[in-house]
């Protein structure tokens, strides 16, 4: 039995009609550019998420991106960020000129830990950016309690946690900005590159919207040097169908998530995640640890990645190198992050799509077990 890592086909056709619907819609009336259906997809998810704010991008790196140009974030300024993160974290940082700042992770839930974050703090931190990895929601009573004893804006790099929430609030709510992503392989997927910034801020958020379109205001008349921040009319009108089913998406994966856990829990060789109690998380990834002698040649998760593709099943590493160990950040000098490096030689992600069936999770449970009874 096959189990791609992710299958995005069955979740669209199941919309199909809509989406044809969609997209008769935009080549009826050739607004192809921000305009209505951007405006009513974005006002759909200022509901969902009960943000004041929420502005259509062009991808969630570019939502990082004006994210950190409204906050005027630039040369000289310091960010702080996890090193264990897709690149797109740092990167966005660095983009502006700011220095990412990189700190460690909290083991257990893979997110930035606030004792590191806050062993970052100098004179020049403007910003923290913590990331709601594969998920579940980064503890943001801490972090805002640290941002804000020592005046530090907040940016939420919530790609991976559109719907996730802790404490009832929505990720993405909790900082100046939440940052979320609409790549198809996130938990509300895309037909491309798509993003979105929300905000409880009216400066900000005019700001941002400001700068989405170069910074014009009116248009030709620049205050400000924005980019091309834009989300295309088809992209929203194709998502907006899609937005209502998300917890459905979400409560699948959960399910999913419920099941492994407990088709897994006698496998002594393997950590498998957790919630917090606090948290409703959406399980964008399914991350599996399999420890690690601190100079282990071959590491059992390559391992196990190897028995898994040898029975078609799909899955990944998500992410084989931390940030603070990329070339092009040597520069930053950063401060050691052990448990980011040993996350980085553990993890593997294994499928939680929504749509996964029982059939194929047991094959997939089943798969792992025989592995971690012959380790
Ligand atoms: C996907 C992702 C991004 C970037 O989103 P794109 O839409 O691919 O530009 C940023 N941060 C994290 C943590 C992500 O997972």
């Amino acid at each position: 039995m096959k189990v791609p890592l992710l299958d995005l086909n069955q979740q669209n056709q199941a919309l199909a009609p809509e989406l044809r619907a969609a997209f008769d819609r935009v080549l009826g009336h050739g607004q192809f550019i921000l305009g209505n259906e951007v405006a009513q997809f974005e006002e759909a998810c200022a509901k969902e998420l009960n943000a004041r704010h929420a502005i259509a991008v062009s991808s969630g790196t570019d939502a990082l991106l004006l994210a950190l140009m409204t906050l005027g974030i630039g040369p000289g300024d310091e960010v702080i960020c996890p090193s264990f993160s897709f690149f797109a974290t740092a990167g966005a940082i660095a983009r502006v000129g700011a220095k990412p700042i990189f700190a460690d992770i909290c083991p257990t839930t893979f997110n930035l830990d606030p004792q590191s974050a806050e062993s970052r703090i100098t004179q020049r931190t403007k910003a923290i950016m913590p990331v709601h990895l594969f998920g579940q929601t980064a503890d943001m009573a801490a972090l805002l309690d640290l941002a804000q004893k020592h005046g530090l804006c907040v940016i939420e790099d919530a790609a991976q946690a559109f719907g996730a929430e802790q404490n009832g609030q929505a990720a993405g709510t909790y900082g100046d900005f939440g940052c979320f992503s609409f790549f198809p392989s996130k938990n509300l997927g895309g037909f491309g590159d798509g993003g979105l910034v929300t905000t409880n801020d009216d400066d900000l958020a005019e700001r941002a919207r400001i700068l989405r379109v170069h910074g014009g205001a009116p248009k030709y008349y620049h205050a400000m040097i924005g980019g091309n921040f834009r989300c295309d009319a088809l992209q929203a009108a194709l998502l907006a169908p899609k937005l209502p089913h998300h917890r459905n998406y979400r409560e699948a994966r959960a399910s999913h998530a419920a099941f492994y856990q407990e088709a897994l829990v006698g496998c002594s060789t393997i950590t498998l995640p957790t919630a917090k109690p606090e948290n409703l998380h959406i399980w964008n990834q399914f991350t599996l640890r399999l420890p690690a002698g601190k100079s282990a040649q071959e590491l059992p998760r390559d391992l196990l990645k190897a028995h898994l593709a040898a029975h078609d099943i799909g899955s990944e590493i998500y992410y084989p190198v931390p940030l603070h160990r990329q070339e092009c950040f040597a520069y930053c000098e950063s401060d050691p992050c052990p448990e980011s490096d040993q996350a980085a030689r553990e993890v593997l992600s294994i499928p939680v799509y929504p749509e996964l069936s029982s059939a194929q999770r047991e094959h997939v449970a089943a798969t792992i077990r025989a592995f971690a009874t012959e380790a």
